[in-house]
């Protein structure tokens, strides 16, 4: 595909370049590709019945445009049983392929904090089935998040709180200092099965504690050093 802006001879309206805002700021950030890492904190592995000492984490994608800035979750069709996953996000200003562990970090532009929301039945269908997870993760705004908050203000946490709570009660609770794989490690190790480029994010993976969300809920989620979320469940 070669992109060549406004002045192309598109035969159909090209739909608008997904973008996060940046805190504080009129400006945005594109957004190319949406990746997801799974089970990368061991508690979470285990409450959904894996060994994280055998099975390492893994990724999954969602679509760019399931990003979702608005505060309001719609509930999605075809699934009774649509559950939570606070993550941190990590959004890249630069990419490669083979990544050095050492010069990862300089790819971050920024971070925010985000919501993996995830059609658990229509998952659960797909494992047992051996059949792709998109139809269970990657659905329309499937990704509340925040705007991003850049490095250069923040620097690069890893350690320091994150949870959820759901109409006032704590839900999901960890610290980042338990990902299994740390932010440099993801980049790294992604860059090896793709050429990552400015404009990508990743969502880094959630703590236990996953459970269903009705109508009505409100969700907050908290990181520690990069900020809170709060979403509608509509
Ligand atoms: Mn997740």
């Amino acid at each position: 595909m070669s992109m060549h802006g406004a002045a192309a001879n598109y035969v159909i309206e090209p739909a608008a370049i997904p973008a996060l805002p940046i805190a504080g700021s009129d400006r945005m950030f594109p957004v190319r590709r949406v990746y997801c890492v799974g089970r990368n904190y061991a508690a979470h592995a285990i409450e959904m019945g894996h060994d994280p000492d055998k099975e390492p984490p893994f990724f999954f994608q969602k679509n760019p445009d399931n990003l979702n800035t608005t505060g309001e979750f719609p509930y999605p069709p075809a699934s009774n049983d649509v559950h939570h996953e606070i993550e941190m996000m990590v959004a890249l200003k630069s990419g490669g392929r083979d990544i050095d562990l050492g010069r990862a970090l300089d790819c971050v532009y920024g971070y925010g904090v985000a919501l993996d929301m995830t059609r658990r039945d229509l998952q659960a269908k797909a494992k047992d089935m051996g059949r792709p997870w998109e139809i269970g993760k990657a659905f329309e705004a499937s990704a509340p998040c925040t705007p991003l908050v850049s490095a250069s203000e923040i620097g690069h946490p890893d350690h320091g709180a994150i949870w959820l709570d759901v109409n006032g009660e704590r839900r999901q609770s960890g610290d980042l200092n338990q990902m299994i794989w740390k932010v440099p490690e993801m980049i790294s190790y992604l860059s090896g099965l793709f050429t990552l480029t400015a404009g990508d994010v990743i969502l880094s993976g959630t703590p236990s504690g996953v459970a269903a969300v009705q109508r009505g809920d409100v969700l907050k989620g908290h990181i520690d050093g990069i900020g809170d979320l709060e979403v509608r469940v509509v």
